[in-house]
C-alpha cells in the first residue's frame, strides 16, 4: 500500500505525459508557457513519487537486515527519522506528532534494531489513543544528552496510560491488555532485550489518564560524529564505463552524465573485459552485480587477474535485497553502491578517484 500510492501516481503523471506529447508536438508546438508549466508540474509529481518509494524501499532494506547482527556507529536522528515514517500514517489518525530529537551523539548498536524498537514503542502509543481526536492528543518523540553523556530517546503519548498493577507486568514475554489478533505481549520483551544488547536501559513513567512516556538510554560511541565534510575536489573530464543489463539504466547515466564525462556503456561484462583487453583505459567503473550472464562479482574477479589497475577502479552496485552485497568472498577496493542512486553520487565518485592519480592512457595495439 505505501510503495502502491505514490507508483501509481508516478505511472499516472508518466502516462498522461505520454499521451499527450502529440498534442503538445503536432499543432501549437512547444512553445508557450503554459505548457511547459504543465509538463513541469507533472515531472515534478512523478519525481516527489519516486522519491516515496525510493525512502520506503531504504526502509524496507534496513528492517528486512534485522538478522544481520552487525553493530556500528547509528545516527539516532535517522533512525527515528525512519521509523516515525513507517508509522507516520497511523498516528495523524490518533495524534499531532511533535519531534524534538537533533544532535544527538552516535551510538553503537544496529540500526534495523533500534528501528524495531522505536517502531514497537511508537504502534503501542497509537494503540493507546482512541482514534478521531487528533487535535486533541500528542504523540512526542524526542531526545537529548545527558549528563553522563547517554543519548536519551523519550517516546510520550497522551492515551490512556498504564495502571501501577500493569506496570510490573508490561515488559514479561506475552503480557498484553490488547484483544487477541492486536497484541502479542512480546513487543516490550523484544525492545528490552534489544536496548539492553546494546548496554542500554529501557523505563517507563505512566498512570492512567495521564500518559505514558517510554525512555531508552544508550551509551555515546567514542566517535563524537559522522558529519564528515569532505574537501571538494576538482572535477575534470573523466571516462566512466557503465556495465548493467538493464540498457534503460545504462543510457539514463549516460545521458545523465554525458555534459561532464566521456561514459561507455554496455549491458555484457564479457564486452566490457574485452574493451579493456584491447586497451582501452577508464577512470571508473561502474557494473551491475547481479546480471545473468557474467555477475559483477566475477567480472571484478576476472579483471583482477588480467589488468589489476582497472580493477581497482571498479564499483559495484546493488539493488539491495541481496546477499551477495554482504558477503562478498573477495575483498573489494571501492564500497558498493546502493541502487537507486543519482548522478552527483557518481559525479562524486569519478572526482574522489581522480584525486587519486591519473588514469592510464589508452593503450593502442599497433
Ligand atoms: P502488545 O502491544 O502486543 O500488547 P507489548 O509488549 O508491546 O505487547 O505491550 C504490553 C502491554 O503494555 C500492552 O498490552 C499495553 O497494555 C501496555 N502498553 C505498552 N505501551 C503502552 C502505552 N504507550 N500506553 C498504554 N499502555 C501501553
Amino acid at each position: 500500500h505505501e510503495i502502491n500510492n505514490p507508483l501509481a501516481y508516478v505511472t499516472a503523471s508518466l502516462e498522461l505525459m505520454l499521451s499527450r506529447l502529440p498534442d503538445l508536438t503536432n499543432n501549437t508546438g512547444w512553445s508557450t508557457i503554459e505548457q511547459v508549466q504543465w509538463l513541469h508540474h507533472q515531472l515534478e509529481r512523478a519525481c516527489q513519487g519516486a522519491a516515496r518509494v525510493r525512502v520506503i524501499v531504504r526502509d524496507l532494506k534496513a528492517f528486512s537486515r534485522a538478522n544481520d547482527e552487525t553493530v556500528g556507529d547509528v545516527d539516532l536522528s535517522r533512525a527515528l527519522t525512519n521509523s516515525i515514517a513507517m508509522v507516520a500514517s497511523q498516528i495523524s489518525l490518533c495524534a499531532r506528532l511533535v519531534r524534538d530529537y537533533e544532535g544527538l551523539p552516535l551510538v553503537r548498536a544496529n540500526e534495523a534494531r533500534l528501528g524495531q524498537v522505536f517502531v514497537n514503542l511508537l504502534v503501542n502509543a497509537v494503540q493507546a489513543i482512541p482514534a478521531g481526536n487528533a487535535a486533541r492528543n500528542e504523540i512526542r518523540v524526542s531526545g537529548y544528552t545527558n549528563p553522563a553523556g547517554q543519548a536519551v530517546i523519550e517516546i510520550s503519548d497522551t492515551g490512556s496510560g498504564i495502571t501501577a498493577e500493569n506496570l510490573q507486568l508490561i515488559f514479561e514475554p506475552f503480557f498484553t491488555t490488547k484483544p487477541v489478533g492486536m497484541g502479542t505481549g512480546l513487543g516490550l520483551s523484544l525492545c528490552h532485550g534489544i536496548v539492553t544488547s546494546f548496554g542500554g536501559q529501557i523505563t517507563v513513567e505512566s498512570g492512567p489518564g495521564t500518559g505514558t512516556v517510554f525512555r531508552v538510554t544508550l551509551p555515546a560511541s567514542h566517535h563524537e560524529t559522522l558529519t564528515v565534510v569532505p574537501t571538494p575536489l576538482a572535477e575534470s573530464k573523466g571516462r566512466l564505463l557503465v556495465i548493467d543489463d538493464e540498457q534503460d539504466f545504462a543510457e539514463v547515466l549516460q545521458e545523465s552524465l554525458a555534459p561532464f564525462h566521456d561514459v561507455d556503456i554496455t549491458t555484457e561484462a564479457r564486452q566490457a573485459l574485452a574493451w579493456i583487453a584491447a586497451g582501452k583505459r577508464f577512470d571508473v567503473i561502474l557494473c551491475d552485480m547481479r546480471m545473468p550472464e557474467m555477475t559483477g562479482l566475477d567480472f571484478y574477479a576476472c579483471l583482477a587477474v588480467t589488468n589489476p589497475e582497472q580493477a581497482t577502479r571498479v564499483v559495484l552496485m546493488s539493488g539491495g535485497f541481496t546477499r551477495q552485497a554482504n558477503e562478498a568472498p573477495l575483498a573489494l577496493p571501492n564500497p558498493i553502491l546502493e541502487k537507486p542512486f543519482n548522478v552527483e553520487q557518481v559525479r562524486a565518485i569519478i572526482r574522489e578517484r581522480q584525486g587519486h592519480g591519473v588514469r592510464p592512457p589508452d593503450v593502442v595495439v599497433s
